[in-house]
């Protein structure tokens, strides 16, 4: 019935639960693939290649770059990290809907490639929870984390450039992926999204 897959990016500041809500997510929803990014930054304990990211060093990121593999790339805090072009490209025409969770400025360059994209930004309750979040997960050094709360002030200031925003209230993860089901669900119903040889099939059956 319908055309190529739909593409979800949730986006937001580092620490705001991307990671957690979007594997729920992926556990609960059928037809829905994830687009598991390059990376240059060292794999955290548990992150395995080709789960978490694609580990590679920064001369082979930018060998892929060079011949055209990925579809937006970014610096942030000092690392690469990149979106690769046939998976998504392949997914979508294949009509698997589509999930990834770049940072801010990622998710707007896929949005210049892909209008129909639906971005979705996704937040803390409190925006000082995320200096908490990110400490707890022990994962960064002090600095770093500096680093990730400061540039989580610049993206929140592109807000407005996304279509929904989710907000992961502390101790109740569970809604939110609850409402990131609802918009995947209602955007799935979308009339223009119904190729027209599907709805005149729909009428001559
Ligand atoms: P982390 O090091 O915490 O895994 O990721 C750091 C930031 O890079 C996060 O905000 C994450 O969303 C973002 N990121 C992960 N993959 C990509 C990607 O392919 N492209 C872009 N632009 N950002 C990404």
């Amino acid at each position: 019935m319908l055309g190529p897959g739909l593409l979800f990016v949730v986006s937001g500041p580092s620490g705001a639960g991307k990671d957690t809500l979007v594997d729920a997510l992926l556990a609960r929803t059928g037809r829905l693939r994830y687009s598991v990014s390059a990376t240059t930054r060292p794999p955290r304990p548990g992150e395995r290649e080709g789960e978490h990211y694609f580990f590679v060093t920064p001369e082979e990121f930018k060998r892929r770059e060079a011949a055209g593999g990925l579809l937006e790339w970014r610096e942030y805090n000092g690392n690469l990290y990149g979106t690769p072009r046939d998976f998504v490209e392949d997914t979508l025409t294949q009509g698997y809907d589509l999930i990834m969770k770049p940072e801010v400025n990622g998710a707007l360059a896929i949005k210049s490639t892909f209008p129909d994209a639906v971005l979705i930004f996704l937040l803390p309750d409190r925006f000082s929870y995320l200096r908490g979040r990110l400490l707890a997960r022990r994962t960064e050094t002090n600095e770093e984390i500096a680093r990730r709360l400061e540039i989580a002030h610049e993206e929140i200031r592109n807000i407005r450039d996304f279509d929904y925003i989710v907000i992961n209230e502390e101790h109740r993860s569970d809604e939110a992926v609850k409402d990131l089901q609802a918009i995947l669900h209602a955007e799935r119903f979308r009339i223009h999204r119904f190729a027209d040889d599907a709805i005149r099939k729909l009428e001559h059956s």
